[in-house]
């Protein structure tokens, strides 16, 4: 076989379908969020990123970074193991304890990030539980489907956010088998927010575990960060949390969060956890921090909102056609991936924003879409030239507005 001619092959097919990924070769600057340096063709050129999820720019915030340098010069660079064989460190048992205290449960378990601890938890869980069916929404996260697709039990994908088919499923399904329902709170694409309540009621009817993935949610709702499930008063009814460091908390990570026995059991029993080398004790450290500092402070969800509204009312007055959602992501809808692609190329190219396209299999063919995270740290300019540099692309791509409401 030629193996080269193969992989070439695959790889024109993507390009011919306008779904082939670039990526834009950053250098970020701390204390400059969300400016950054990109670098392209050898050149150097200031942008604004419109696409993190450094959702509150924490990633360069200074008790952050402060906590890294201070446990770096202290303890070195790596674990120096695997969490089994010498890796454990002071820092990654107060990282455990703070994110179980952060989620009011009893434990909690690190893994080297969000999508490891959700294929991880997830195949560990459903692979042992006796006969486990599990009931996973139908917009999972690929780490989730990915986890349980490895544990080889049975799965059901219920409609998404529908909690009455899911009640349908479980019923038909009977008592006698373990059931794991795995779902999200915040929707990464769309943005949209399960009804939590709902499925746990379901959840409880029918004796079935529950696992939520809260990842675009930890640090930037509840009264301490602790999701949605903490701003609706439903952490205690979950079995399983799951979340990262790597998004709001602006560092590196993942984890789960739920009672002894089921942290006990995942840190026993999952490969994904024993057979890797352990965060960096910095890492966790600068973690700690974050965490600390979004439990005490709401000033940067207060202001992250602000600005996510102004950005929603702006695009909105500019006739940019949105998704509507109840959350901080503003998926702008193209719903073609050329023209995605050819947008955030003009953006890029004229107007130094960076937005990277969505496109297949990220999102449904038909529905690609510039996904734009505003944070704390965006300026009422940097709304303007985002919003004046929108509505120049919808203008040349002769893209349909929505008309202003009467
Ligand atoms: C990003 C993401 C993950 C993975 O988290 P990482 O820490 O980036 O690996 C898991 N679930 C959802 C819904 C995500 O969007």
């Amino acid at each position: 076989m030629d193996y080269e001619a193969f992989f070439t092959g695959e790889l024109d097919s993507l390009r011919q379908e306008g779904r082939y990924r670039i990526f834009a070769e950053l250098e970020r600057r701390r204390g400059a969020f969300p400016r950054a340096t990109h670098h392209i063709e050898g050149d150097l050129r200031d942008v604004t990123v419109w696409c993190s999820n450094d959702y509150l720019g924490m990633g360069q915030h200074p008790k952050v970074l402060g906590a890294m340098h201070e446990t770096l010069d202290r303890c070195g660079a790596g674990a120096g193991g695997t969490r089994n064989i010498s890796g454990t460190t002071h820092q990654h048992a107060q990282l455990e304890a703070e994110l179980a205290d952060l989620h009011g449960k009893e434990a909690a378990l690190l893994f080297t990030s969000g999508y490891v601890s959700n294929w991880a938890a997830l195949s560990t869980l459903a692979a042992r539980l006796p006969d486990c069916v599990v009931l996973s929404d139908a917009g999972n996260h690929a780490s989730m489907i990915e986890g349980i697709r490895h544990s080889r039990a049975e799965c059901q994908v219920f409609a998404h956010n529908d909690w009455r088919d899911l009640d349908r499923r479980l019923t038909a399904i009977g008592p006698d088998r373990a059931k794991l329902v795995a779902f999200e709170s915040v929707y990464s694409m769309d943005g949209d927010i399960a009804p939590i309540a709902e499925i746990l009621d379901v959840c409880e009817a029918h004796g079935a575990m529950s696992y939520i993935d809260e990842v675009h949610a930890v640090g930037l709702y509840g009264p301490r960060g602790g999701g949605v499930a903490e701003r609706e008063g439903l952490m205690d009814r979950i079995t399983v949390i799951e979340g990262t460091l790597g998004k709001a908390y602006g560092v590196m990570g993942g984890y789960i969060a739920g009672s002894n026995a089921v942290c006990d059991f995942v840190r026993s029993f999952a490969s994904g956890f024993i057979f890797t080398t352990a965060l960096p004790p910095a890492l966790a450290a600068g973690a700690t921090a974050s965490i600390r500092h979004l439990k005490d402070s709401n000033a940067e969800r207060e202001a992250h909102r602000d600005r996510v509204a102004t950005v929603r009312a702006r695009l909105k007055a500019a006739g940019i056609p949105m998704l509507d959602n109840p959350s901080h992501i503003i998926p702008v809808m193209v719903g073609d991936p050329r023209h995605c692609k050819q947008i955030s190329d003009w953006l890029l190219e004229h107007h130094a924003i960076y937005v990277q396209p969505i496109n297949y299999p990220t999102v449904p063919r038909g529905t690609e879409r510039l996904r734009i995270t505003p944070s704390p740290v965006h300026s009422d300019g940097d709304i303007d030239r985002l919003v004046e540099a929108l509505s120049e692309c919808w203008s040349r791509c002769a893209l349909s507005r929505v008309p202003a409401a009467a």
